[in-house]
């Protein structure tokens, strides 16, 4: 298992129960850690976020519970520090074996195994590796940015846990879903000057009315019922059929990607943007070229006209593709076999196809997490997807060990 993040962590915690043998790397909860601002909240409710146990007791109710306090309430939004708490005693309660080291690299040998070198110079081989490496690898960055990457004058919000070093600067953040408009909140109450760049106007989501499901009215849990990714037929549909969904045309599923909880605020967001931070909604990249030590960003406005935007800095909050050539710790040779989209939607082009049991077109080669959202869609793309994940994964392993 390559990966100690929430699909990591749940995948070991299923193998362990099936008494599956297996091996874990990697830095428990680092994308959490490493990738995102510090003073961020979650924006799943506390009930979609608990990472799978196969057995009760290890969700983040029952973590809160232990830290002495209420198990989760729709109106207050999980802390990213409480959030990273959780996965670690869920690491330390779960995942007994998690070696705290990164793979450098996988290979395929010729008798079907792979060869996995570790950055202590360990080698060894295993008939199956199941990539769980999260999201940042597929940080996506608009082609008209990446010129100024390696200047520093553009960054993607992946890149960002201190948001206070840009005080006093001037900041472009390009994006209208959460990303983009918690970095630009973050970055204005850390004295920063931002300005929102989008394509669409940003929306929020409604205010919970209530804190638990059982506290809604029967009527509305029956016109609108909940699920784990929220409430609404389109999200239970999504929530309760990622198996399905995998049998769907690769144009439904990049469009259930692109819109079931496509980009927008968390309602706790709206009073933290609106009226404080500027936004230039109706815009689209055009061009942007180093000025004076800073950006000059061209984007056109709804008119067709091009306007011109001036900045200390650029950061980009447009998300995340999948594209297999981006897990460099596979060899090329394997990059290569893996099937992709290709002829796919630009979204699922460079996805890995997955079997029902998330094998890629190599055997014994399973990825988890974001890189089998183009397959099973959105829930995939959020922790409240590591029970579908883990129970197939680890079924899957099972069958093969005991075979
Ligand atoms: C700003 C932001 C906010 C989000 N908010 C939410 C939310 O509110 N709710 C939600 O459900 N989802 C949210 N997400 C999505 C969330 O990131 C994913 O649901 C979740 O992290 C996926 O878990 P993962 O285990 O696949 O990846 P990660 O959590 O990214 O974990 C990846 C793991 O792989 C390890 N790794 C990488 N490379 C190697 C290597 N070579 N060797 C060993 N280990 C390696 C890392 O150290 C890490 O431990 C958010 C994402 C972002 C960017």
């Amino acid at each position: 298992m390559v990966g100690a993040g929430p699909y990591g962590l749940a995948i070991a915690a299923h193998l362990q129960a099936r008494k599956v043998p297996y091996r874990i790397f990697g830095e428990p909860m680092e994308g959490w850690r490493s990738h995102m601002p510090r003073e961020m909240y979650l924006k799943s409710s506390p009930f979609s976020s608990s990472i799978s146990a196969p057995a009760p007791g290890h969700g983040l109710g029952a973590f809160r519970v232990q830290e002495g306090r209420h198990p989760g309430r729709e109106r207050e939004p999980v802390p990213l520090s409480e959030f990273v708490r959780y996965g670690l005693w869920f690491q330390r309660n779960c995942v007994s074996e998690l070696e705290r080291t990164a793979v450098h690299g996988i290979d395929r040998l010729r008798d079907d195994r792979f060869r996995v070198t570790l950055d202590t110079g360990e080698e060894f081989s295993v008939p199956a590796v199941v990539v769980a490496t999260g999201i940042s690898s597929f940080a996506y960055v608009p082609s008209e940015l990446t010129g100024l990457r390696e200047d520093g004058l553009v960054s993607h919000t992946a890149d960002h846990t201190d948001l206070s070093v840009f005080a006093g600067r001037s900041v472009v953040v390009v994006g209208g879903g959460q990303s983009a408009l918690e970095t630009s909140a973050l970055l204005n109450e850390a004295g920063a000057q931002p300005t929102v760049v989008t394509r669409t106007r940003p929306s929020f989501g409604p205010p919970p009315l209530v804190d638990t499901a059982q506290d809604r009215p029967l009527h509305a849990r029956l016109l609108w019922p909940g699920a784990a990714m929220g409430t609404g037929w389109p999200l239970v549909v999504c929530s309760r059929g990622p198996a399905a969904v995998r049998h769907l045309p690769a144009r439904v599923r990049a469009h259930l990607l692109r819109t079931v909880l496509g980009p927008s605020g968390a309602w706790w967001l709206r009073e933290r943007v609106q009226g404080r931070v500027p936004v230039l909604s109706g815009r689209s990249l055009h061009s942007a070229a180093r000025e004076n030590g800073g950006v000059r960003l061209e984007v056109r406005n709804p008119g067709g006209d091009v306007e011109i935007l001036h900045a200390d800095h650029v950061i980009a909050g447009t998300g995340y593709l999948v594209d297999v050539e981006r897990v460099e710790l596979l060899s090329q040779g394997l990059r290569r076999a893996v099937r992709k989209g290709a002829a796919d939607p630009p979204q699922l082009a460079d996805a890995p196809q997955l079997s029902a049991d998330f094998q890629a077109s190599v055997p014994g080669l399973y990825f988890a997490g974001l890189a089998a959202a183009p397959t099973f869609g959105p829930l995939l793309r959020f922790v409240c997807g590591t029970g579908f994940a883990a129970k197939r994964i680890s079924a899957s392993l099972a069958a093969d060990h005991a075979g």
